[in-house]
């Protein structure tokens, strides 16, 4: 009998976090990607409501990467249920620890504080959930190669294939009763210095795509001129460079490319920090997978020996308290939380500083405030004129830009039978959909949330 094969958006449809697709087949129902829904507050209220499918129907889940947008969700699923094998590769799988772990930590904090002061109209105030949840998901963890087939079924097998995003990100290409499905995750550059391009897929009938940049070129500058320009610049004027970064990848990539501006001579000897407990243990995992990225041995041990890495709270005062001019790298890099934000109110209102951009600023975002040029910002309920340098370097974002995946399109063997477009803000959603239906004429959808669609019927 001829039975449906079908996917389902439970996120990141028509906007930017939250990802998770249910691929429902005859034989099983997966679940790709299990992320949070982050930046303003209608979009966070989502992760308090339930799935739009019983989570007792789902039996696999499989990762891409270890971002909180893509994996955050997990605890949450376990806290309903789920007890069937999360899928990742190793180096995600340590990323995930971590940046689980963190998430819960932070949850948990928020909701003691919400109670203590009572600014909440939840009483008592919950976490989404705790640490406990979060060692219940880990022991359903199970990872894999690149490049190694699982099979799920007689008729479904999955592999993971690098897509140059972070460290251990991968795109999935599926097999399902014949046809081959790609789940892209978030497609890195082209060109790293950190990690290899993303992988080029010949064939597929369905390719589950996102779309961040998918109405943007990032400039074709030179990324390391760029960046020798910032921090010269900044030198010159006797001020502070402060980043914020996503923790886990770009961190690491901005640590690298710091010290080759040094060795080279092109920027001075000054003092670089990263001020981030969790960016501290992703510079560990980036050593402990060398596979995993185009760093030698001296290399990730250069990041150890010349720039301090700063765990312990207390000792950023110390970084702060610090005269003459430094580069600081530090978490969350659209400035929604974490100890950037000492940073930015100790250096914004001084016009010798520099805030360097160098990821996505979601909408409702401290960062995307700044990056559209907000004359204040308000941190821990004060308002901070920004007098410093708000400078940008979109070359320096982990993901592709329309170019990019326009050209990852194009060069599949045989070209793609059907995409839909997540991850993305819907304006520049239909920007791309209409760019790939004029370049390469390939039938293009746009989910909605808790939308599903049929994609073929099996015999
Ligand atoms: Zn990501």
């Amino acid at each position: 009998m001829a039975k449906e094969v079908s996917i389902k958006f439970l996120g990141a449809a028509s906007t930017v976090t939250g990802s998770k697709h249910l691929l429902k087949t005859p034989d099983r129902n997966i679940l790709i990607d299990c992320g949070l829904f982050q930046g303003i507050k209608s979009l966070r209220r989502k992760n308090w409501e339930a799935l739009d499918v019983s989570v007792d129907k789902i039996d696999t889940v499989i990762i891409t990467h270890a971002h909180l947008d893509h994996c955050g969700y997990i605890p949450l699923l376990v806290k309903s249920g789920f007890k069937g094998a999360v899928w990742m590769t190793a180096p995600t799988r340590d990323l995930v620890e971590i940046i689980l772990r963190d998430s819960a930590r932070i949850q948990e904090e928020d909701a003691e504080r919400a109670n203590k002061y009572g600014y909440t109209i939840h009483k008592p105030a919950l976490p989404l959930y705790t640490m406990a949840d979060v060692e219940k998901s880990l022991v359903l963890f199970n990872v894999c190669n690149d490049k190694e087939w699982i099979q799920l079924s007689s008729d479904i097998r999955f592999q993971f294939l690098k897509n140059g995003h972070i460290l251990g990100s991968c795109f999935i290409e599926m097999e399902c009763f014949g046809n081959t499905i790609i789940f892209s995750g978030d497609i890195g550059r082209k060109k790293s210095e950190l990690l290899a391009p993303p992988t080029q897929i010949d064939k597929a009938d369905f390719v589950i795509m996102e779309s961040t940049y998918g109405n943007r070129l990032h400039t074709n500058d030179n990324v390391m001129d760029d960046l020798s320009e910032v921090i010269n610049s900044t030198i010159h004027r006797r001020g502070v460079l402060l980043i914020p970064s996503f923790a886990v990848g770009r961190a690491q990539e901005l640590m690298h490319m710091v010290l080759l501006l040094k060795r080279e001579l092109f920027i001075p000897d000054i003092p670089v920090f990263m001020d981030s407990p969790m960016g501290a243990d992703a510079t560990e995992i980036l050593n402990k997978y060398p596979a995993w990225h185009k760093l030698s041995v001296e290399d990730s041990k250069a990041l150890h020996d010349n720039i301090a890495i700063i765990r312990d709270w207390h000792d950023t005062q110390k970084v702060l308290d610090k005269k003459g001019s430094k580069i600081v790298i530090a978490a969350s890099g659209m400035l929604t939380g974490g100890r950037v934000l000492e940073y930015v109110k100790q250096y914004i209102e001084n016009k010798r500083n520099t805030i360097l951009l160098v990821g996505y600023q979601a909408e409702g975002t401290r960062g995307r405030a700044l990056q559209e040029g907000v004359h204040e910002i308000k941190v821990h309920g004060k308002y901070y004129t920004v007098n410093a340098r708000v400078a940008q370097i979109s070359s320096l974002s982990a993901h592709a830009d329309q170019l990019e995946m326009i050209d990852w399109l194009k060069n599949y063997k045989q070209k793609p039978g059907k995409i839909f477009l997540v991850h993305g803000e819907p304006m520049v959603q239909e920007a791309f959909r209409v760019k790939i239906n004029d370049e390469l004429g390939i039938d293009t959808v746009i989910p909605l949330q808790n939308e599903e669609y049929n994609l073929f019927t099996t015999e």
